[in-house]
């Protein structure tokens, strides 16, 4: 199949377009290189079944695929934040133009959604059916808001051009090729304990997150667009955490000498976050299989592998 996959240069598009070209799939990746790297397709440049497109989502473009994964868009909140409009942008008309091809050529549309549509959540664990409780004028809006805009799009093309939707969303994944500079959790404190530097942890640190190993998610990707259910469905890893004792098991994992410093909480920061997916269980076969401890270890080592890249002599 020929399947387009933007956002393919970032975190969970280049670690989706590994599997996708593993079973001989014909890719293209459109990405403007906000917060992807090269770097992270290099195996796959020269591959004749594999085509790199720098592209802005938010104008529009032809091509002719028969699946597309529409992952575009910054997901941590530093860079989502960092040009709010754009975030706006990049939601609405990026996904209003993927949606356009996706109509034309009659491909299946699959839209990376997120956990944020359920805001600060008011129900907990949060389930498909919970409309969510999002802050439409705060910081963490031109994000939230405009993935709710997105999944309405796709609704909306699905019941009034019948376009074959799947939307997905997604809970906090992490992993290896993370940013540095990412800005979330996981990687700010793999980054800052291998560095010797003080663990940031905001506010009190009893704000809870669930975390989701890039391998299984990819795979709950895969199987949503493969199977029959539109959604939308939750993929994300029900073993709930505080982010304190997220900070102390990176701590023990890499150095436990290294200090944790508290600063202030972000506005409108979630209070907590764990994924109902008994949609994802019964209809898709799906449940997590890497805990936290085996996928941090597969996270610190890729970091420190880029470290020692870094300060080695060329
Ligand atoms: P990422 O920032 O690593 O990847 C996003 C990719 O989109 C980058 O390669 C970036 O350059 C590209 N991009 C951004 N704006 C673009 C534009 N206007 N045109 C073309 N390309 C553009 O983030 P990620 O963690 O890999 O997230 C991928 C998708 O999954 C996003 O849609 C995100 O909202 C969603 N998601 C991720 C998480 C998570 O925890 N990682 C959670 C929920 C949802
Ligand atoms: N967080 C933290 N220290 C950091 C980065 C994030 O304590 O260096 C907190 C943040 O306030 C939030 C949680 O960790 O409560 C998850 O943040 P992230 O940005 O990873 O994802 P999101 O808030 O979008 O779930």
């Amino acid at each position: 199949m020929r399947i387009l996959v933007t956002g393919g240069a970032g975190f969970i598009g280049s670690h989706l377009i590994d599997r996708l070209m593993a079973a001989n799939h014909d890719v293209v990746c459109l990405d403007n290189f906000y917060t992807g790297r090269k770097q992270n397709l290099l195996k796959w440049i020269n591959h004749p079944f594999f085509e790199l497109i720098r592209h802005d989502i938010t104008e529009p473009i032809r091509l002719e695929v028969d699946q597309i994964y529409h992952l575009a868009c910054p997901a941590s909140p530093v860079h989502y934040q960092s040009n709010p409009v754009k975030t706006v942008k990049t939601n609405v008309m990026g996904t209003l133009y993927m949606l356009g091809l996706a109509k034309r050529v009659k491909a299946r549309f699959l839209l990376a959604s997120t956990s944020e549509v359920y805001g600060d959540p008011a129900v907990h664990p949060q389930p498909e059916t919970y409309w969510g409780n999002v802050n439409p004028i705060g910081i963490r809006s031109c994000y939230d808001e405009g993935k709710r805009v997105a999944e309405t799009l796709t609704f909306d093309y699905h019941r009034q051009n019948q376009v074959d939707v799947r939307v997905a969303r997604i809970f906090n994944t992490y992993g290896p090729r993370m940013l540095f500079q990412d800005g979330r959790v996981v990687s700010n404190f793999v980054a800052q304990a291998l560095q010797g530097e003080a663990l940031t942890v905001y506010g009190s640190g009893e704000q809870t997150r669930s975390f989701c190993y890039v391998s299984d998610l990819v795979e709950g990707l895969i199987r949503l667009m493969n199977s029959d259910q539109t959604g939308p469905i939750n993929l994300g890893n029900p073993d709930e955490y505080t982010i304190l004792q997220l900070a102390k098991q990176i701590q023990n994992l890499i150095n436990p000498e290294a200090s944790i410093k508290f600063e202030p909480l972000p506005m409108d920061d979630p209070q907590r976050r764990r994924p109902d997916i008994s949609q994802a269980q019964k209809h898709l076969g799906w449940q997590p299989m890497v805990p936290l401890s085996e996928g941090l270890q597969q996270t610190v080592e890729d970091f420190s592998n880029r470290l020692s890249d870094r300060v080695s002599p060329a």
